[in-house]
């Protein structure tokens, strides 16, 4: 069995998938590893970044 393969090759396919935003439920683009917040809220989080 070559499982290992096929689990990094789905992952890598969720990375890339579109999601739902955390803070305002829209889909976006997700384009990296534990990226689940849109754009427009990364930036509304950056001013809190120090919490
Ligand atoms: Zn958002």
């Amino acid at each position: 069995m070559n499982t290992e393969g096929k689990i990094v090759e789905e992952r890598v396919n969720v990375e890339r998938k579109r999601r739902r935003c955390l803070m305002c439920r829209e889909m976006f683009d997700s384009f990296g590893p534990g990226n689940r917040i849109c754009k427009k809220c990364k930036s509304k989080q950056a001013w809190r970044s120090g919490v």
